[in-house]
């Protein structure tokens, strides 16, 4: 084999493979960036990345070389990775998908860009996603939609899509994302790669760009559990320029992925963990493709040892409508440091302040970031605050509850992650049917709890090329748990190494 193939197959292999060619030689890491840099060009109409930071990858690339040939074997030494545009990065741009922040550089980096530079990893670019994080399609950008690798037709689900998208279309082997309500893991779903979730205060909001503080949280897309288990690793771990940072040891998550649970044995790995399934969710509403993809997944589940049980996750059904309240309502402060004065978007035309704040807002903000901030504002407004915003936080917390109470049975619950496979760019314009597509995510969001979602097959007719996802949640701080029966997951099935045809 030519060292030319040699590239092409390892830069479609996943962050663990490339770890190893780079250990072994095989490849360096800048022959590695080169590749992939190819494949971002030559496949620049899927709309995956928003800004590609070529030389400077190079730069960091041949430094990693270097390093590496004087001795230095880090785990993640000179492998590429792309980062979602909400996370702000010195030296490129920084929008949040938001003509708002068009050209804005941002003078530090995120604390999660700056430990994944600091282990070696090397930066390609910044990833597509719907303006301020704020969709489930990707349709929002302000810099256009992302076409889904697997469907050119389909949306890749949002709002981390670009970075879902350049994950499964094999442009980079892992790439950072955020999930306030499902950003991580329904993407991920709809391109059938692994993201997880972490627990709300593991990874540091520091140089996240706001959407929703209480329910934001940063996490890793990749091919693979153990790819993820690798990424949150370094991801992981307090900040003290993060308030809501929790101060607490971080297991080595890799570690023991490839063992069997205790007292469990090779063949059935999964023995002793009980996985819950809540009622209310394979019920009216999951489309019967996504249905019998994630019921074929907990059989293999089972298989490995695992048990199935019966849960109810009652307050469901709630979950939407305190979601769209308390997620606009802190939207709606965060935004309101977009004002044309300290950076950001400047209306060039007006007469006074106020005309200059209510321009350089009209003109910034998208049409769902405005219909975000009108509710927002509305909310929390004198005479409404308790009608709507004090009963959403008192719905968020019986919707904790829930899951505290389904935790005394099981171990992780189980479901989709989507009521649907992805649906046609263009398909859903009205807001609320994009909204009503959160269902399954959001009520692990407004816990705080972990979740997962991992590759488990395809929709049929004319889905047959649209991902299904399984979500997996597990208690707070169950990340070692959920990456742990992924990865054995994985090991027995081959749904995460599949890719579309480019
Ligand atoms: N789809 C949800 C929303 O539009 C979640 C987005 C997210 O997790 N950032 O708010």
């Amino acid at each position: 084999m030519s060292r030319a193939d040699t590239a092409t197959d390892i830069a479609s292999a996943s962050l663990r493979e490339q770890a190893a060619a780079l250990a072994a030689t095989k490849i360096s890491s800048v022959e590695l960036v080169q590749e992939q840099l190819r494949r971002i060009d030559t496949q620049a109409q899927l709309g995956a990345f928003l800004h590609v930071a070529a030389e400077p990858a190079l730069a960091q690339a041949r430094a990693a070389d270097a390093a590496r040939a004087g001795g230095d074997n880090r785990a993640l030494l000179g492998l590429p990775i792309a980062h979602k545009d909400v996370f702000v990065t010195r030296g490129m741009p920084s929008t949040a998908g938001s003509k708002m922040l068009a050209g804005y550089l941002s003078p530090f980096d995120a604390t999660v860009v700056q430990r994944l530079g600091a282990c070696g990893m090397v930066t390609l670019g910044k990833t597509n996603m719907d303006e301020f994080a704020m969709g489930s399609s990707n349709e929002n950008s302000a810099y256009g939609a992302v076409r889904n690798p697997w469907d050119h037709a389909a949306i890749p689900g949002g709002s981390s899509g670009g970075s879902a998208a350049a994950v499964a279309a094999r442009l980079v082997a892992a790439a950072t994302g955020t999930d306030t309500g499902g950003s991580i893991r329904q993407p991920a779903a709809m391109c059938g790669v692994t993201g997880i979730k972490p627990t709300y205060g593991l990874c540091s909001r520091y140089g996240m760009i706001a959407f929703a503080s209480s329910l934001d949280q940063a996490g890793p897309i990749a091919q693979t559990a153990w790819d993820c288990a690798a990424l949150l690793q370094q991801m992981a771990g307090f900040d003290s320029a993060d308030a809501t940072s929790v101060q607490r040891e971080i297991p080595r998550y890799a570690e023991a992925l490839d063992a069997p649970l205790p007292g469990a044995d090779a063949a059935r790995p999964l023995a002793g963990l009980r996985l819950g399934l809540p009622r209310e969710w394979f019920a009216d509403g999951l489309a019967g493709e996504v249905e019998q993809a994630v019921r074929a997944a907990l059989a293999e589940l089972e298989r490995l040892g695992a048990t199935l049980l019966d849960i109810g996750l009652p307050r469901t059904e709630l979950a939407i409508p305190a979601y769209y309240i308390v997620a606009p309502a802190e939207a709606s402060s965060n935004l309101a440091r977009f004002d044309g004065v300290r950076y950001g978007h400047r209306a060039e035309n007006y007469r006074d302040l106020a005309e200059m704040y209510a321009a350089s807002r009209a003109e910034g903000f998208g049409p769902e970031v405005k219909r975000r901030i009108l509710m927002g504002a509305y909310v929390l407004s004198h005479g409404y605050y308790d009608a709507y915003y004090l009963q959403a936080q008192k719905i968020r917390r019986l919707i904790a509850d829930d899951f505290l109470a389904a935790f005394q049975q099981c171990d992780l619950i189980a479901g989709p992650v989507s009521p649907t496979v992805a649906w046609n760019l263009g398909e859903k314009a009205d807001p609320l049917a994009n909204y009503l597509a959160d269902i399954y995510t959001l009520p692990a969001s407004l816990a705080g709890l972990p979740g997962m979602s991992i590759p488990v097959g395809f929709g049929q007719g004319a889905h047959a090329s649209r991902p299904v996802g399984l979500q997996l949640i597990g208690p707070h701080f169950g990340e070692q748990r959920l990456l742990h029966a992924a990865h054995q997951f994985q090991r027995a099935t081959d749904w995460h190494a599949r890719a579309p045809q480019p």
